[in-house]
């Protein structure tokens, strides 16, 4: 039996939450992979009621759970995800970027994991006022550059795709940080020479995300340009609600979608549950090769095989060009679960 946490979030939160809970009810039912799901509410909503944007007992029960989900969280977003990320020491976030069929994706054969290192860079709030100047301090260390490093590589490994690892930083301007940074993957390279290794400037990046996205496999990079280069591949293949994410760090991992809490369009059965439908499908991959478990390996594919085939047929909700409500969408991928 798996102990799962789920936030359920702000603005779309609780919708996409629900359909994360039926599909998780179809893995427990039809699949065999026993699930207990334990709702948490965080965020906006808490911070409303309990005047804590993530309460003590939030944070114990995730701690507790065998894996957290965790929905989109609204203005306070700051104070659950960084904490979450900080206090359980989730170190890599994996971004996927995959062109799905029937999708606005600028080509039909991309296929990228970015590897954004999640606990330093300009994300650690090291930020203060001198006179009329605001100044942030950037942090990056050898340690934590080495650590998201190993896990690019290992990534590349493990998807035997192109076994291609893209090193993306700016070390000709930032020569200390990124400088640091670019050197540690180079050494961190030298160690996997099964694996073809090529660094790249952000700003190159960013143009080649565009012109030629089917050339990258996995890019590891910074807190900062990861963040900005993956909702930039989640356009790429059609938009944030295809997009999932995952926080992973050594004994523990967070799954949540790569968009935010999209309030213009809460309330309204509109939301595109795929992001974070996908996102839990990476839990199950992450849950399987952590326990060896085949059965979660299985829930995996066929949750990545639902959304597949749905889209396929041309089903999809309207930020992809369909016209199916979020529940209907739901509804066909759960009926795919067998
Ligand atoms: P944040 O700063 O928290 O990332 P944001 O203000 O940049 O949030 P998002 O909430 O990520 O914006 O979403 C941007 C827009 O994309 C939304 O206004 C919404 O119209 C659309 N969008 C995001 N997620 C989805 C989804 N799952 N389904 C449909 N549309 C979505």
């Amino acid at each position: 039996m798996y102990q799962i946490s789920l936030i359920t979030g702000d603005g779309i939160g609780p919708e996409i939450s629900h359909s994360v809970l039926q599909v998780l009810n179809a893995v427990n039912d039809k699949l065999g992979v026993k699930v207990k799901v334990t709702e948490l509410e965080a965020g906006d909503i808490s911070l409303k009621k309990t005047g804590k944007a993530l309460p003590e007992y939030v944070l114990d029960t995730v701690k507790k759970s065998n894996a957290c989900l965790k929905a989109p969280v609204g203005e306070s977003a700051a104070d659950v995800i960084i904490v979450l990320r900080r206090y359980l020491d989730l170190y890599a976030n994996i971004r996927p970027a995959k062109s799905y069929p029937n999708m606005p994706s600028l080509k039909d054969n991309i296929d990228m994991i970015i590897v954004r290192e999640n606990t330093e860079d300009l994300y650690t709030g090291m930020e203060f006022d001198v006179g009329d100047t605001s100044i942030a301090l950037r942090t990056i260390s050898k340690k934590a550059s080495e650590r998201i490093a190993k896990y690019a590589f290992l990534t590349a490994q493990q998807r035997n795709k192109q076994k291609k690892v893209t090193c993306v930083h700016k070390a000709n301007v930032m020569r200390k940080t990124d400088g640091l940074f670019s050197r540690t993957c180079q050494e961190v390279s030298e160690t996997y020479p099964g694996i073809k290794f090529e660094q790249m400037y952000v700003d190159a990046c960013s143009m080649n995300l565009i012109r030629q996205p089917e050339s990258f496999d996995v890019i590891v990079t910074t807190n900062l340009f990861g963040d900005i280069l993956s909702d930039e591949a989640a356009q790429v293949v059609g938009g944030l609600g295809m997009a999932p994410a995952a926080n992973i760090g050594d004994n523990f991992a967070l799954f949540e979608p790569v968009h935010g809490a999209a309030f213009d369009i809460a309330g309204k059965q509109a939301a595109n549950p795929s992001s974070f439908i996908l996102s839990t499908k990476m839990m199950f991959e992450w849950l399987g090769m952590k326990n060896n478990d085949k059965r979660c390996c299985q829930a995996a594919q066929k949750i990545e095989d639902a959304v597949y085939g749905i889209v396929k047929e041309g089903i999809k909700t309207k930020d992809i060009g369909g016209s199916k409500t979020t529940s209907e969408f739901t509804q066909q991928v759960v009926s795919r679960i067998i």
